[in-house]
């Protein structure tokens, strides 16, 4: 038997027409929930801020959560703990994301870190995901349509993919098939058609954006993987995360490792480039000096953590010299 996950059931609706009157726990990341806690129509009995992605941080915040729902409010963080916890718990889980700054709300694994990597963990969908676009829309810049780059990373990690495919490298769980490759770049090509509106926080934008999202996470569960779209860009932001501390948002690391991988791989830099600007995804905020240190370390990174062969492993000091750092 071979479960294939569904995505979660999505409500596009104005949170304050969502109604609850269960006892809530919500899990938020501060500054995204007083945002928004204004428009809710429930008071609830518990709110924790999550400030960790680690199995024991996680495990510690069960022991005080009495309540019938939990409610993840924010971006990756919460919704990440709240899969973990509500499975543990054995307790429904709605995700109300801020930002569509990742595609975590729609997956049914729990990123958390580990001994400096970032692993992911079977855990549970949210069982109702709901989209208020009037709230993302009024996000900050920088994070309401950060998520374009786990969309845009399908152009260095499909072409890791196929990379690893020339050299023999793929394991058979996780062969290379042209077809999908050729579905993930329609979406590669529609993210990049909506980035400039989903970055001013246009509705048809930011649902595009999303529908891509949904879309590639699908994709994912039919194949079983996510070689499609993981892969150098996501390495190099893993690895980089070290150095950088745990508090840039996801997408300001990996959109610098989208550029730099696709200098590797000859893809077009400046149309992802320039669908990064729309977003406000930050570019340069990782250092030159850190991120090539970051480069020389990641063969031997991808080799220590068993990442799926890329680019990425075979990094030579050639290769990084040639490569332009600022964007
Ligand atoms: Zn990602």
């Amino acid at each position: 038997m071979q479960r294939i996950w569904p995505i979660p059931p999505i409500e596009y609706i104005a949170l304050n027409e969502h109604m609850e009157t269960r006892n809530v726990c919500v899990l938020h990341t501060r500054a995204a929930y007083d945002a928004i806690k204004g428009h809710l129509t429930f008071t609830p009995a518990q709110d924790i801020n999550v400030t960790e992605a680690t199995l024991d941080y996680w495990d510690s915040l069960i022991k005080d959560i009495d309540a019938e729902v939990i409610y993840a409010i924010g971006g990756g963080l919460p919704v990440d703990a709240g899969k973990y916890i509500a499975l543990k718990l054995g307790l429904p889980l709605v995700s109300i994301p801020t930002a569509l700054s990742v595609d975590a709300f729609l997956t049914w694994a729990s990123g958390y870190r580990k001994d400096g990597c970032v692993y992911y963990m079977e855990t549970k969908i949210p069982d109702l995901l709901l989209i208020d676009f009037d709230r993302i829309g009024a996000g900050p810049d920088f994070i309401r349509a950060a998520g374009i780059t786990d969309v845009l990373s399908i152009a260095t990690g499909s072409a890791d993919w196929a990379y690893a495919h020339k050299r023999g490298k793929n394991p058979e769980a996780t062969p290379y098939d042209a077809n999908v490759e050729a579905m993930v770049q329609t979406m590669l090509t529609a993210v990049i058609d909506c980035a400039e509106s989903a970055g001013k926080g246009e509705r048809d934008g930011l649902a595009r954006l999303l529908e891509c999202l949904a879309m590639e996470v699908q994709l994912c569960n039919f194949i079983g993987h996510s070689r499609p779209e993981e892969g150098s860009e996501h390495y190099f932001a893993y690895a980089v995360e070290n150095v950088m501390g745990k508090g840039l948002p996801h997408g300001d690391l990996v959109g610098p490792g989208i550029l730099l991988m696709a200098q590797l791989h000859n893809l077009d830099v400046p149309k992802l480039q320039q669908a990064m600007e729309y977003c406000g995804i930050p570019l340069n905020n990782i250092p030159q000096d850190v991120m090539l240190e970051t480069l020389k370390s990641l063969p031997d990174y991808c080799i220590q953590h068993k990442l799926p062969h890329g680019i990425a492993h075979d990094l030579t000091d050639e290769m990084i010299a040639s490569l332009q750092l600022t964007f």
